[in-house]
């Protein structure tokens, strides 16, 4: 890893400004929409979408591209060639979570006790902001990062099924670009983080006979149906979590996290459906996983059962996603470790990593702010630790 530059000169306000008018550009993902949301302009990234390319042009990107993942929600590529032909790349969502439960006004980017505040501040414009700022201040000064650099910006990571970071994935793959290093912007406290568990999220639903409540026996009651399944899962759970943490991820995990079923107090219901998740860890395969969790369904079910994936198949035809891991003694990770005087971690969140499996020869998760403060009913970012992530880039990309 090269040393820092000693020669560029960047100011630190400036990181500040940068972010904040990143969140007062709103990018709500649509499935994250509301009347909150719609009172500020358009949902969804197209207008930050917009706005990083015009950025990204005016920092001197070689090549800029806009990827149309959904109609008017484009990815933004930005192309900048280095010293050398070693790509690097910096991949940031430029989605948001909703803003109808702020307490907060969700996109006014101010600048207020130590803090630019706003939804997107931490999660995830903090990256951008900086990484844009410091672009333009090297391109004043007519210098380039060392490394070759590519800027990404993906749409659709906090709902959608990580839509832009398929997206992009295939756009790499199809153009065979090698890319050496791949740092997935997330808020992860100055930690690198080296794995996520995986994820199969599945829909079932039993089926019954309606009747009167009154006479049961003349119909057949499909929540009582899905109760044994209910139980099986809970077993499951138990079962996972007696086997310990057998990975570096640990171990995986089932839980129930919904149950609809039912049309009226007097009525015996004919569905009952419940959505099951199952966090992956490494070398759990998706496929397999959905076909156990509904062979455990089947078996506890007494009637008829229907299992569905909730989650769009991806380009390998997998029903979920894989674990993402990859060995923490890699270069990037050190560094980044190093740099911060931080330790490698692994995350209980998803991410676009879960898409980018491979998809370079390293690849960590890092941002600056905590994961715990994201999506809250209000958002900040400090600016110390934009000045943080400022230094870190400078070093990582070492511009002359
Ligand atoms: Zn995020």
């Amino acid at each position: 890893m090269s040393t820092p530059s000693q020669t560029t000169c960047v100011d630190p306000a400036g990181f500040a400004h940068s972010v904040a008018e990143l969140v007062r550009i709103p990018s709500v993902n649509p499935l994250h929409g509301g009347p909150i949301a719609a009172a500020h302009g358009p949902i969804g990234e197209g207008a930050l979408a917009l706005r990083l390319a015009q950025r990204l042009r005016g920092c001197g990107a070689a090549e800029v591209i806009s990827d149309d993942v959904f109609e008017g929600r484009p990815n933004v590529y930005g192309y900048f060639p280095g010293h050398t032909d070693r790509v690097v790349a910096i991949d940031v969502h430029t989605d948001t979570v909703s803003v109808e439960h702020m307490t907060d006004p969700p996109f006014d980017g101010r600048i207020e006790a130590g803090s630019v505040w706003g939804r997107g501040a931490l999660d995830n414009k903090a990256t951008l902001g900086v990484l844009l700022s410091l672009l333009e201040s090297w391109h004043r000064q007519g210098l380039r990062p060392h490394p070759s650099l590519l800027v990404v910006g993906t749409v659709s990571e906090e709902a959608g099924g990580l839509a832009g970071a398929t997206r992009f994935r295939r756009w790499v793959t199809e153009r065979d670009i090698r890319i050496h290093q791949l740092l997935v912007a997330e808020p992860t406290d100055f930690h690198p983080v080296h794995g996520l568990r995986g994820l199969v999220l599945l829909s079932i639903t039993t089926f019954g006979k309606s009747a009167h409540a009154a006479t049961p026996h003349l119909g057949r009651n499909a929540i009582e149906t899905m109760a044994p399944v209910i139980a099986a899962f809970t077993a499951e759970q138990q079962r996972l979590h007696t086997l310990g943490p057998m990975t570096a991820l640990g171990a995986g995990c089932v839980s129930v996290t919904q149950v609809t079923g039912g049309t009226g107090s007097n009525v015996v219901p004919d569905r009952c459906s419940i959505t099951v998740g199952r966090r992956l860890v490494v070398d759990e395969n998706p496929h397999s996983v959905v076909a156990q969790l509904s062979a455990i369904a089947r078996q506890a079910c007494r009637g008829e059962c229907e299992v569905v994936s909730l989650l769009p198949p991806n380009d390998e035809g997998t029903p979920g996603t894989r674990a993402f891991y990859q060995d923490p003694s890699s270069e990037l990770v050190r560094f980044l470790a190093a740099a911060c005087g931080t330790t490698p971690n692994v995350a209980p969140f998803g991410a676009n990593a879960l898409r980018y499996n491979g998809l370079a020869d390293e690849i960590a998760l890092f941002g600056p702010g905590s994961i715990a403060e994201a999506h809250q009913a209000t958002e900040k970012i400090a600016v110390d630790d934009l000045i943080r992530l400022g230094s870190v880039l400078q070093t990582w990309l070492s511009p002359s």
